[in-house]
């Protein structure tokens, strides 16, 4: 991928000035890493996704702070660039479709994702949704019936819950859920804290028709189902 070599020079000179020292930095198209740092006697090593190339003044004034003063936890400022521009990341062309596992024993993950972006959306959001996990119940303590990766666009249903113990409304819930993740996406508020389910998420998480069900079967199976366990739905 071909950055814009000018501003990287640009924002290389600044950064090493402002620290007083030797300064190895990275620009990355990575979308795991978007800023990692390394402190080393002689140098500092920064890698950067190139979305910081386009940072605010502000944002680039608050990661210099961060790089001069070693391990000191990330400006909100710098949380809020990132979480903000993660929104922005769109790595699904890195999805093999092949790959993706619709169908199931029971449910149809694909016609359960129509129906309910039918539903619920009034427009397609345009995700891809797939099983994952090998559908066997574990001694773990944790369940994670769903997760939503942003970058890939993906939805990942635990294949647990293929099974006609879990009934089709639930399913559809954890997957509405899921997309829910993508239509209001996660940020930093201003003391930095990361709200991942806000307000307005679990206001049109209780607009799903069962959502009463589906919250009163989780509480009623829970000890059947899963011995000590908690109940999970994640983000990757
Ligand atoms: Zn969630």
């Amino acid at each position: 991928m071909f950055y814009d070599q000018h501003k990287t020079k640009i924002i290389h000179h600044k950064l090493e000035q402002s620290l007083g020292k030797k300064l190895l930095l990275k620009i990355n198209d990575n979308r795991s890493t978007l800023l990692s740092v390394k402190w080393e006697p002689s140098c500092t090593r920064v890698s950067l996704h190139h979305m910081f190339l386009q940072a605010p003044r502000d944002v680039m004034k608050a990661l210099t702070c961060y790089l001069r003063g070693g391990n000191n936890r990330l400006d909100p400022s710098i949380k809020a660039f990132i979480e903000t521009g993660i929104q922005s990341l769109d790595y699904s062309h890195q999805l093999d479709p092949s790959k993706l596992q619709v169908a199931g024993k029971v449910y149809h993950l694909q016609e359960l994702y129509q129906q309910i972006n039918e539903t619920y959306f009034d427009r397609p959001l345009g995700l891809r949704i797939t099983w994952f996990g090998h559908g066997k119940r574990t001694t773990s303590r944790r369940v994670t019936f769903g997760l939503f990766h942003d970058a890939l666009r993906l939805i990942k249903i635990n294949r647990l819950l293929d099974h006609a113990q879990f009934p089709e409304y639930f399913v559809s819930y954890v997957i509405y859920h899921e997309m829910l993740h993508y239509v209001y996406p996660a940020y930093v508020d201003e003391t930095g804290r990361k709200q991942i389910h806000s307000p307005s998420f679990k206001k049109q998480e209780k607009k799903f028709k069962y959502y009463r069900e589906a919250e009163q079967w989780i509480r009623e199976n829970q000890s059947l189902l899963f011995k000590g366990s908690r109940f999970h739905y994640g983000r990757s």
